[in-house]
């Protein structure tokens, strides 16, 4: 739509006012927005209008809907707007040390009578509600003695006493509710008339959506929107305001992650891997899946394909590998690792924790022993291919080896954790970066791994880049998430997996199935885990409950059965007795802490037993389930829990009892803890995403991403989009900015 006046540019083609104008306005320039105001408005995060303008209600009050105090009706639920003209203690106090109960008791007041609101213990409700202070009161109906009263209600406050004379909102509206802090003394009623004059006297608004999008992807204008998200006439007009906003956000986003990826590959100084080479003696991956006992999957051979095209290419990587636990991810990394090294290259694998690092330590030790690499040095010209850990418990001197081997290009396979990341870490050639995500490393970590191939004088290269995650995140999270980089897919098991059967185990009285479960199953010869309750932010009392569960488990409910132990605490070397011993059959139950969660791989295990099933995420019990089901026999899972649990672990462990498809549950798991915990990293400042759902904006994610996609295909610089850089600028900070916009 076209809009005159606003931008003050008389050859812009997009008139109307721009995001970049409102930023660039204090909120002083509103009325009645004086010093303190303007303090309490920066308490909330809100400096110039747009902060204000993209600040958005919490909930609205729709007060067409509300109820008039002579309609109220003993037994229901209902609103009730009024003002407070009497509040009064009742009891309480402090006596001998001890509070005793107390209840406040406030009559509220509207045209048409009085009610009763008592609040118990809630003596701090009396100073919130003095006479005067127009509230919204929502909760139960009661009658007591003759008298219809309210109990507990929750409180809206909408103008407060102290501010006589503030415009009372009109029935019969919608009101929005914003999100305030205890700490200013705001009401959303007049944070919502800043925000109507804000509207009011920015006018018609800049859209750098173009039409045809808009009416492609069904959102509504701009300006209408910004409108009736803060000043709705009707609720229905909230949705659709919602949606085309969240699209902005979105497209913002995508816009940022697409031009990243476009100006790594402008700049780029890529490696082409010697993906083929002439003799089968120098052709390390051939020679590996030759001595593989099994066959690749057709995903696994669909993703090295994908990975060995990308290598081949002068544009460096940058790719994210998913697939659900057991997939057989370790053998595609693997794949890149090895196309490295028989070029000549090395390669780093990145891992978030330092268990996690050594158990891909020993499992690369493992899988490449007996590979060999030319080493015109070497007796016969080769040399082993050279792995090896290093993480911060490192000991210095071996520390110090490993950086020389690594600066001359003795080692090929470096595994460890943010550890690699430090200044003395040089590589002689980097060739491939893999990085196990686990969402739990930034972009900022990735670059820096990656921005080791160059070397100290930067004349090195650029490393071809995987990323991994864990477990699987949702489509449309991994396009927020990784949307700087293409996506690859392992969606097959290997062959002949049994299903798990999952079972839920609520109560002390029901945990014995479990344990006659597992002493079944070691009768039939095979072995199971037992994981013990997780103790967050304490490996230590973590590990002391599990010596103790051990011995419990021991002496009665898997009394006479071959236990062992193991957790984080214990000395490597015990460790590795201790994992020896089960894997070969000389232990029957392995009792342990969630060091066990990934990698650990024994195909005789049918059992796992989680206790306290409902401290753990999903993420975490599904990578803890994938250690069984992985040879020819059925497993079985257990998770052990009280008799109550909290309304999210049940619906955790449902899921978990539902289903065993790792996207499934990562969805749920997305559903009910949200989108900020998947966001982590990558959100920051201005880019926040404050309207858009992962989940249920999926449709919206996807389409944002084709828009991002076209518009940078046809046009990599953004010349012809002055209004989208200018809003970009607005929301990225300038480093950012200044990478996505060079010139
Ligand atoms: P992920 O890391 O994806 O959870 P892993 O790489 O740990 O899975 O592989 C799980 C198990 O499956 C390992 O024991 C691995 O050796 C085995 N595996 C991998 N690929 C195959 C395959 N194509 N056929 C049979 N077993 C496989
Ligand atoms: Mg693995």
């Amino acid at each position: 739509m076209t809009i005159p006046g606003g931008s003050g540019s008389g050859d812009q083609p997009s008139p109307g006012r721009r995001l970049r104008q409102l930023a660039g306005l204090s909120l002083s320039v509103l009325k009645g927005v004086g010093p303190a105001a303007e303090a309490d408005l920066a308490t909330l995060g809100l400096a110039s209008v747009l902060d204000l303008l993209t600040h958005y209600p919490r909930r609205y009050i729709d007060a067409t809907r509300l109820v008039t105090i002579d309609q109220l009706r003993a037994g229901e639920k209902a609103s009730v707007l009024g003002e407070v003209v009497r509040v009064q203690k009742i009891g309480g106090g402090y006596g001998k040390g001890r509070r005793s109960p107390g209840r406040v008791e406030v009559t509220v007041a509207d045209p048409t009578g009085r009610l009763g609101v008592t609040f118990f213990n809630q003596a701090w409700r009396a100073g919130q509600l003095p006479p005067g202070t127009l509230a919204l009161f929502f909760g139960p109906v009661t009658s007591f003695r003759n008298a219809l009263q309210m109990t507990g209600p929750q409180v809206e406050i909408l103008a407060l006493a102290s501010q006589d004379g503030e415009a009372r909102p009109d029935r019969g509206r919608i009101f929005p509710v914003y999100p305030l802090t205890e700490k200013v003394k705001l009401t959303s009623a007049r944070l919502g008339r800043y925000v109507a004059e804000a509207l009011e006297r920015a006018g018609p608004l800049a859209d750098p959506v173009p039409e045809p999008w808009l009416d492609r992807v069904q959102l509504i204008d701009r300006t209408t929107a910004l409108n009736a998200i803060h000043r709705p006439e009707a609720m229905s007009e909230v949705e659709p305001a919602r949606r085309r906003l969240a699209f902005d956000e979105l497209f913002r986003l995508q816009l940022a992650l697409v031009l990243r990826q476009r100006r790594l590959e402008d700049d780029a100084r890529g490696i082409r891997h010697r993906t083929a080479p002439s003799s089968a003696e120098d052709n390390l991956w051939q020679q590996f899946v030759a001595a593989l006992p099994f066959e690749l999957t057709n995903a696994q051979s669909r993703a090295i394909e994908a990975i060995a095209g990308d290598l081949a290419s002068p544009l460096p990587m940058h790719r994210l590998l998913q697939g659900d636990v057991g997939a057989g991810k370790t053998l595609v990394a693997l794949a890149a690792m090895l196309i490295s090294a028989q070029g000549g290259h090395q390669s780093a694998l990145m891992a978030p924790t330092e268990v996690l690092a050594e158990q891909h330590a020993a499992e690369v030790a493992r899988l490449v022993d007996g590979l060999s690499v030319p080493d015109p040095g070497c007796l016969g010209g080769r040399r082993p291919l050279r792995s090896a850990l290093l993480t911060n418990r490192t000991p210095a001197g071996e520390r110090s080896r490993l950086h020389d081997e690594l600066r001359t290009g003795q080692l090929d396979i470096l595994v460890g954790t943010h550890a690699l990341l430090v200044d003395e870490v040089v590589f002689h050639s980097l060739g491939v970066v893999v990085i196990d995500e686990q969402h739990r490393f930034g972009v900022e970590q990735r670059a820096a791994l990656r921005d080791k191939g160059r070397g100290q004088d930067g004349t090195g290269a650029d490393p071809d880049l995987l990323v991994m995650t864990a477990t699987p995140i949702p489509r449309t999270a991994a396009m927020v998430v990784f949307g700087d980089l293409d996506m690859t897919i392992i969606d097959e098991l290997p062959p002949g997996r049994q299903g798990i059967a999952t079972t839920w185990l609520r109560g002390r009285d029901r945990h014995g199935r479990a344990w006659s479960r597992v002493r079944d199953e070691v009768a039939a010869g095979h072995r199971a885990f037992v994981v013990c309750p997780l103790v967050e932010g304490s490996e230590r009392i973590e590990a002391t409950s599990a010596v103790a569960e051990a011995e419990r488990l021991a002496g009665e409910d898997l009394a006479g059965l071959r236990i062992g132990l193991l957790h984080g605490q214990m000395k490597a070397a015990d460790k590795e007795r201790v994992m020896a011993g089960f894997r070969s059959g000389g232990l029957d139950v392995l009792v342990a802490t969630t060091v066990i969660e990934v990698g650990v791989d024994v195909p005789e295990a049918t059992v796992m037993v989680i206790e306290d099933a409902d401290r753990f995420g999903i993420a975490q019990l599904h990578q803890l389930r994938g250690r069984v089901g992985r040879g020819s026999a059925p497993s079985y899972c257990f998770l052990l829990s009280d008799e109550e649990s909290s309304d999210e672990a049940t619906a955790r462990l449902e899921a978990m009892e539902r289903t065993s498809d790792g996207f499934e549950l990562a969805d749920v798991d997305l559903l009910l803890r949200g989108e900020g915990t998947i966001l982590g990293a990558r959100q920051k400042g201005r880019s926040d995403l404050k309207l858009a759902r992962l989940l249920s904006d999926r449709d919206l994610v996807a389409e944002a991403r084709q828009l991002a996609v076209e518009v940078v295909a046809g046009d990599p610089t953004l010349t012809g989009h002055p209004l989208l850089v200018e809003e970009l600028r607005v929301f990225v900070d300038d480093e950012e900015a200044a990478f996505l916009f060079k010139s």
